[in-house]
């Protein structure tokens, strides 16, 4: 079979358990020929289609993510290495990096940058993008993102102060000595406990990076009242929050003394919260 044949083949099926069935098709067909997507388009339709293929295909109809089957993800720009145990980035996470790129338009560019829960380390990776002379920290609790974030930072930030620590802010004393920062970025879990959630999201990525109690609120209500040792005086930290989260957020960030901005996504919803 041809990979032209194969692709409308795999389409058919796939379009039963995913609302993007072609592109899934055409995304794991260059990850089986080794080629870019735009290479298999332009060049690859008349050739024989790899063994790998059958395989992926099978995996995707079982809703298993296309990033866990290709091991990779784009994320503002960068190609990011992933893996189960780890967040597999959303778009609408970039509206952190644009907000944070916003908050330092006039003033100096942050000298040090901090993610909080980094999973791949999308967030800390295209924070740095942006401000390149920054030194970066990346904390998570799960050992499993481990190799996943080393693996990226060593992609993108070579030769440059980057580092991982593994922290867990349910902890006591887990921030001592981490030290403050100019910028800190989070995404947190802020997913309702009861919530039903896609069977590509629910069965595959990681429950401990998703759920954050009754409101999806339990993380925030941990995290924000210690903003204030891991901010410099001048510094900002952006939050990626639910659709319906924002006003519960700015809450409680005001409550323990922040000035609040809200941010949306592309898709206008609110999608992060500004503390300064
Ligand atoms: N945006 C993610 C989702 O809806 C949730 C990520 C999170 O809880 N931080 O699947």
């Amino acid at each position: 079979m041809k990979v032209a044949e194969a692709l409308r083949e795999a389409s058919t099926q796939l379009a039963a358990t995913s609302d993007t069935a072609r592109l899934d098709a055409e995304v794991l067909m260059a990850h089986a020929l080794g080629v870019l997507r735009s290479e298999m388009l332009l060049r690859c339709m008349m050739d024989p289609v790899p063994a790998a293929f059958g395989g992926f295909v099978e995996r995707r109809a079982e809703h298993e993510p296309v990033a866990y089957i290709t091991g990779e993800q784009e994320f503002y720009g960068l190609n990011l290495a992933v893996a189960p145990g780890a967040l597999i980035p959303r778009g609408d996470s970039e509206t952190l990096i644009e907000a944070s790129r916003k908050a330092f338009a006039d003033r100096d560019p942050p000298e040090s940058i901090l993610d909080l829960g980094t999973g791949s380390g999308a967030l800390l990776l295209a924070a740095m993008s942006v401000f390149p002379e920054a030194t970066g920290l990346a904390t998570d609790r799960s050992p499993a993102v481990e190799s996943i974030v080393r693996r990226n930072i060593a992609r993108h930030c070579e030769g440059r102060t980057v580092s991982f620590e593994l922290a867990d802010w349910h902890q006591l004393d887990w921030a001592d000595a981490l030290g403050s920062f100019d910028l800190v970025l989070c995404n947190p879990p802020y997913v309702k406990a009861d919530a039903a959630l896609d069977p590509d999201v629910s069965e595959y990525e990681p429950a401990e990076a998703l759920f954050a109690g009754p409101e999806g609120l339990d993380d925030y209500r941990v995290l924000i009242p210690q903003m204030h040792r891991l901010l410099n005086l001048e510094g900002v930290a952006v939050f990626e929050i639910g659709a319906s989260q924002a006003e519960s957020v700015a809450q409680i960030a005001q409550t323990a003394g922040f000035a609040v901005e809200i941010r949306q996504d592309l898709a206008n919803r609110p999608r992060c919260v500004i503390l300064r």
